[in-house]
């Protein structure tokens, strides 16, 4: 039977078709995304998107919130229960809503943030002049130093003397090491700053165990439930119970309306998924996935930044080589999706960039191991060496189209056969 979006709208739902090809036929390796499963798809696509519900369960300012308030209570005391917190939000709308949120609790227009810079893996929402948290704040960045490329506390304390933040953010999105909370902590209290810990796109290896939570460190803990999560797109916010209102009061009137309560559906789902044993396992399979493509490329003679990798992604140095954004069209020609990624101290600007960024929560959810991740490190490495070699690149073209057949997407081997005529 065709489906009702086909008939109603041909034009939008061939594109939604080309999309899922697309998906299934490319490597997908770029950091943050992910393929949440189908279940999540239901939730998220609900008939939840009818209604509105602002304000909080059992207080809010519409009729007919009685099955909202259950599923919004579902989402916040398995948030609660998963990551050990006291107090959880479900209501931001995305990652940098939910740093927003917690800025607008505790900081004053013109208050102080010390975030990590963008130029070294930090995020836009961490102070950077282009978002509203570098305009409507007064922001300092921190980095990496030069020769280990971990995050220089020591840099963090003396920045965090000289000019006294309200606020101090950890967490990144390009950064491949564990992060010191208790360091980030002290630093904190020796100035009497709030801090708050970025975990998005780490949040479900955390939840896995699998790297230190932050959650008994940090004033507050934002993260997206995409990314490593596999979950709905949004945002969330944990704390101590003693932000609670704030936080509450900040999401809602403060910076948002009415929350996508189908995300919130997702979200209860994801936290659900996410105390299985298979999270578990597919949480250790990112980790085991990203050691090996790394291993795989430093031994074809990449450096890696910082020397390799704790978690599901890292950065590629492809300085005196290729520029990032030379390598990241490259590999796209080919079915290999990167993205072009500053490394520390670059020589090249932003546009262009000397890295690229891999992760591998999305490949490991379709099911790659290993021997998956040594196929594909070996691709890329013949492809960012050989490129100029047409008959390398027809080659790797076919290898990678080979290799999608074998790990089909929301369909069945024959089903994907079929659409891409093979
Ligand atoms: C991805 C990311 C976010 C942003 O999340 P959105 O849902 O895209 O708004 C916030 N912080 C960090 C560290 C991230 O990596």
């Amino acid at each position: 039977m065709l489906s009702k979006l086909t008939v109603v709208d041909r034009e939008l739902a061939d594109q939604l078709h080309n999309e899922l090809i697309r998906q299934n036929m490319t490597i997908e390796l770029i950091a943050s995304e992910n393929f949440v499963p189908p279940v999540i798809l239901e939730a998220q696509g609900s008939i939840l998107t009818n209604k509105y519900a602002e304000g909080y369960p059992g207080r809010r300012y519409h009729a007919g919130c009685e099955h909202i308030d259950v599923i919004e209570t579902l989402a916040i005391e398995r948030a609660k229960t998963l990551f050990g917190a006291e107090y959880a939000n479900v209501q931001p709308h995305s990652g940098v809503n939910a740093n927003l949120g917690v800025y607008f609790a505790v900081l004053k227009p013109g208050d102080t943030i010390l975030g990590m810079s963008i130029d070294h893996g930090g995020h836009l929402s961490h102070g950077t002049k282009m978002s509203i948290s570098g305009r409507f704040y007064k922001s300092f960045a921190y980095g990496v130093t030069q020769d280990t490329e971990v995050i220089d506390y020591d840099q963090v304390r003396s920045l965090a003397k000289q000019h006294s933040p309200q606020l101090i953010v950890a967490g990144a999105s390009a950064y491949s090491r564990q992060i010191d909370y208790a360091a980030f902590r002290n630093i904190a209290d020796e100035v009497g700053a709030y801090l708050l810990v970025d975990m998005a796109h780490i949040a479900g290896l955390v939840a896995a165990k699998l790297l230190p939570s932050p959650v008994p460190y940090a004033d507050f803990v934002t993260f997206t439930t995409t990314k490593t999560m596999r979950g709905a797109r949004g945002g969330m916010i944990v704390a101590r119970q003693e932000f609670g209102d704030k936080i509450d009061k900040a999401l809602f009137p403060g910076i948002q309306g009415g929350h996508i309560l189908q995300a919130v559906a997702a979200k209860a789902l994801c936290f659900k998924l996410a105390m299985t044993d298979d999270f578990i396992a597919y949480q250790q399979q990112i980790v085991k996935n990203s050691q090996l493509l790394c291993r795989t490329l430093q031994k074809s003679g990449f450096r890696i930044v910082a020397g390799g990798t704790d978690n599901h992604l890292f950065l590629v140095d492809l300085e005196g080589m290729l520029t990032g954004k030379a390598a990241e069209e490259r590999l796209a020609a080919i079915g290999i999706m990167v993205n072009k990624n500053l490394i520390p101290y670059d020589s090249r600007p932003p546009v262009h960039a000397s890295g690229i960024r891999l992760g591998t929560a999305a490949m490991t959810a379709r099911g790659s191991k290993e021997d998956a991740m040594e196929e594909i490190g070996n691709i890329i490495a013949r492809v960012l060496t050989n490129g100029q070699d047409e008959s390398v690149l027809a080659d790797a073209k076919n290898r990678v189209r080979e290799f999608c057949l074998h790990y089909p997407l929301y369909l069945t081997t024959t089903e994907l056969r079929a659409a891409v005529g093979d």
